[in-house]
Order: C-alpha cells, then sequence, then structure tokens
C-alpha cells in the first residue's frame, strides 16, 4: 500500500531526510489497523521528473509485523504512477488547459509531446469527479466546463493539498487510476475476469 510522506520540501531535501526511519515512522498500520509502531523495511527506486531533477529517488517502505504487508512513503510531490512530479504536470495542465498556450510553450523539453498529451486525455476524462471530489475541499466557481472548474478550483486548494486530500484521504488519483489499478476496483477487477460470461 502507498500513502504519503508528509514532506514539503525539494528533491534534495527529501533525499537528505530520508536517512532517518523514524521522521516519519506510521505509528499505526494503515491496513489492518494494529496500533503498533512500523519496522523500517528497506527502499525501493524510482524514477521522477521534476523542474531541477531528472533521475531516480528512493521511497521508504515500512513493513508491519501483525499483517505482513509493506507500508510505502510516497512523497507528497509524486502522484502515483506516473513520473513526473505533480508541479511538472500541474505547470503543463494549467498552461495548456486554462491559459491555452501552446503545446511546445506548454510541455518545454525535457517533457515530451505524448507525455503531455496523456496528461491531458487523463485530466479531462476525470475532470467531472474531480469537481465532485474537490467541492469537499473549496467552493466549486462557475467555469465553462470541468476542465476549467476542476483546474480553478486545483488551482485555489493548491495542488499538493488537493493531492494530499484525494490520495490519503478518499484515495483518489489526481488525474484518475489508470485501468485497473484502482485500489477499489483491483478485487472487483480480478473477480469479474474470472467470472463465467
Ligand atoms: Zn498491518
Amino acid at each position: 500500500m502507498q500513502i504519503l510522506h508528509p514532506f514539503a520540501g525539494s528533491v534534495q531535501q527529501y533525499n537528505e531526510q530520508l536517512s532517518n526511519p523514524d521522521a516519519h515512522r506510521p505509528g499505526s498500520c494503515p491496513q489492518c489497523r494494529t496500533k503498533h509502531p512500523l519496522t523500517a523495511h528497506g527502499f525501493y527506486t524510482r524514477t521522477l521528473i521534476d523542474t531541477a531533477f531528472d533521475g531516480s529517488i528512493r521511497v521508504r517502505r515500512y513493513l508491519c509485523h501483525a499483517c505482513q504487508r509493506t507500508v510505502s512513503l510516497l512523497p507528497e510531490f509524486i502522484l502515483p504512477y506516473l513520473r513526473s512530479s505533480l508541479t511538472v504536470i500541474a505547470a503543463f495542465l494549467i498552461a495548456r488547459l486554462l491559459l491555452a498556450q501552446t503545446l511546445k510553450t506548454a510541455a518545454p523539453p525535457p517533457t515530451p509531446y505524448q507525455r503531455g498529451q496523456f496528461w491531458m486525455r487523463r485530466f479531462r476524462a476525470h475532470a467531472e469527479a474531480l469537481c465532485a471530489a474537490l467541492a469537499a475541499l473549496t467552493q466549486p466557481t462557475p467555469a465553462r466546463d470541468f476542465v476549467h472548474r476542476a483546474l480553478t478550483m486545483l488551482e485555489s486548494t493548491g495542488w499538493i493539498a488537493a493531492h494530499r486530500f484525494l490520495f490519503g484521504g478518499v484515495r483518489c488519483h489526481l488525474l484518475g487510476w489508470p485501468r485497473g489499478l484502482a485500489p477499489d476496483s483491483r478485487r472487483a477487477t480480478f473477480s469479474s475476469a474470472g467470472a463465467p460470461a
């Protein structure tokens, strides 16, 4: 299970504080709810592209001895399953969809053209659901469509704060879960795949 690392700062500051497993050690298990601090259980490595960073970062893992499952602490500037940071994606979506800049201006290298198109496609498909979820945080604003309304709501809430609420609170992905990876649809996907036609 992935939970968010309550960390605000740069990628470099994130890397520097990773050596201390006690800094953000979960005091209880988010999966089985056992009220016992989790045990540090190494790291996994993932790639990240941020405004001033392009490389690998480590993500700390903890183990719950009660249920034998691991919990990884994903930094808040990262969206699950996406390589670019939330800051990079947010800047692109604002430039392209709210300010109507050209793709070339909105996605300066190294953001590849296809990646920008992919974010837009997912954001458009998910915008209506996003507006409904974000209404718990901020007043919906009049806008000409759900895409513009969602972007305005994200700007007023703050993208990281919105991500913290969506992912931590309601297990919702800011760009929508990729097919088959939603935490709640996983079981449904498997059982329907195995069900007789
Ligand atoms: Zn547990």
